[in-house]
């Protein structure tokens, strides 16, 4: 059967019988899927042969890029060897064990404990839970209320997309649950209005003090937040903004609880995005990075505060069939090795990731760009209909999907949300392959220049 024809087939099937997340179903019947077949490096090809460069490293996952064998002989020889064990009953296997030891010990000594889920989500769930079960094995069962963000973004379970701030997904479903909060986010350039960043930064952290106030010190148990808000927009806050977080969280003694699902292992040049703003978290949720996506793996870090009184409290009766999985765990280990051998966090942090920066940064001279911001291999570009007064386009998410669209249709992945276009690539992409990104951004953001937008 010719590609075409194959290709042809294999959507008609995808239509007829697969649900897509976060997807329109007619829409999506109606436009046919992109069926992706192959990657290697940052560049991933459909089933047709045609190349894409994909700025989003899959969804902000595939830190090490596609396409390296190591990982796949590595889970193989696993495989043959066992591949499933589960970690309930007081058993375990070697590659969960020494995830274990190896993911601990990134974080230098603050959280020595990792609890194994297969998601970003089910660890949402799990710290969720466990900081009940802490409060109430310290005696304060009251301590069960959890302060999250508008616009932040913590998984698709029940508990997940009630802690995150998205509007869209808490229409569907009645939600928040009971016991969740939403104060504002950080996002100086829509919020920020006169004040400087400095200055907004603490102005939004000071939210989280009030919210306490309302709700009482003694029925509150956690604040959660991501250190670079990603799926909101790649929102990245003003730099008093976590110092003064962790702060109130201290003094007012709540556990504070930082997603790292997007930000860790290196995306931001170091292995926590907690470690670039300076701030120690009681718990942190990882995912994605920690097997780049090539297997799924996720989980809860834990600090020696916690877990010590986790560990008075008896039975703890939360746990899923695939906590550290043999397999996947190999994989992340694989993938951490990679990721040690390469020296890609410190790539990130000392060469690529402030190439990343000049070269994007060098957008902003265009008229439809408000703003650049990066972080690491994060980059941010905010839209504007005028940037002198930072007014922004009238259907922000026109704009956005006005150049997301046209950078897929040339060949570069990329993702938009609302009127800030979002890059986020694989660790190992090279000075050409940003080059050739910005390139094809400048194209894109040429032609909504075009399109005279209100
Ligand atoms: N937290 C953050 C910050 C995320 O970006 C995501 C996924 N995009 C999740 C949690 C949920 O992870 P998963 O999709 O693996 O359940």
């Amino acid at each position: 059967m010719d590609p075409v024809q194959q290709l042809q087939n294999m959507s008609a099937l995808d239509a007829a019988h697969h649900i897509h997340p976060f997807c329109d179903i007619k829409d999506m019947q109606k436009n046919g899927t992109l069926i992706m077949s192959r990657g290697e490096g940052v560049w991933i090809h459909d089933s047709l042969g045609n190349p894409y460069l994909d700025g989003f490293a899959g969804l902000w996952c595939v830190n090490i890029g596609y396409g390296r064998k190591e990982v796949g002989e590595a889970v193989l020889r696993q495989m043959n060897e066992l591949p499933y064990y589960n970690t309930f009953f007081g058993t375990s296997t070697a590659p969960a064990t020494l995830l274990a030891e190896k993911v601990t010990g990134y974080t230098s000594g603050r959280m020595n404990r990792i609890f194994f889920t297969s998601s970003g989500s089910e660890a949402t769930d799990t710290w969720f839970r466990l900081a009940r079960i802490y409060w109430k094995a310290l005696g304060h069962p009251s301590k069960k209320h959890v302060i999250a963000r508008r616009n932040g973004y913590h998984g698709s379970t029940v508990a997940g997309a009630s802690l995150g701030g998205m509007k869209h997904m808490h229409e569907q479903g009645d939600l928040p649950i009971e016991g969740i909060s939403h104060i504002n986010q950080p996002y100086w350039y829509a919020d920020g209005g006169d004040l400087s960043p400095a200055e907004f930064g603490l102005k939004v952290a000071s939210e989280l003090e009030a919210k306490i106030d309302e709700l009482g010190e003694e029925n509150v148990a956690a604040f959660v937040g991501e250190p670079v808000q990603g799926a909101g927009g790649i929102i990245i806050p003003p730099d008093t903004y976590w110092p003064e977080i962790q702060r109130i969280c201290r003094e007012r003694n709540i556990l504070l609880i930082a997603d790292e699902v997007v930000c860790g292992f290196g995306r931001l040049g170091r292995w926590f995005g907690h470690e670039h703003f300076g701030f120690e978290p009681d718990m942190a949720s990882v995912a994605k990075g920690l097997s780049s996506g090539y297997l799924p793996i996720g989980g809860v870090l834990i600090n020696d505060r916690v877990a010590d009184v986790l560990a008075q409290a008896g039975d703890i009766n939360h746990g899923y069939t695939y906590s550290g999985h043999p397999v996947c765990a190999t994989a992340a280990l694989e993938n951490l090795r990679i990721i040690e051998d390469e020296k890609l966090v410190q790539r990130v942090r000392d060469d690529i990731g402030p190439y990343f920066a000049e070269r994007l940064k060098s957008l902003e001279d265009h008229p439809v760009v408000g703003q650049v911001e990066t972080v690491g291999l994060l980059g941010a570009i905010q839209l504007a209909k005028d940037k002198t007064t930072r007014q922004r386009f009238q259907d922000v998410d026109l704009a956005g999907r006005t150049v997301r669209n046209f950078c897929y249709k040339h060949g570069l992945i990329m993702r938009a949300t609302a009127d800030r276009m979002l890059a986020s690539p694989a660790l190992v992409i090279s000075r050409e392959e940003v080059d050739a990104m910005v390139r094809y951004m400048r194209h894109g953001l040429d032609h909504l220049a075009e399109q005279n937008l209100a």
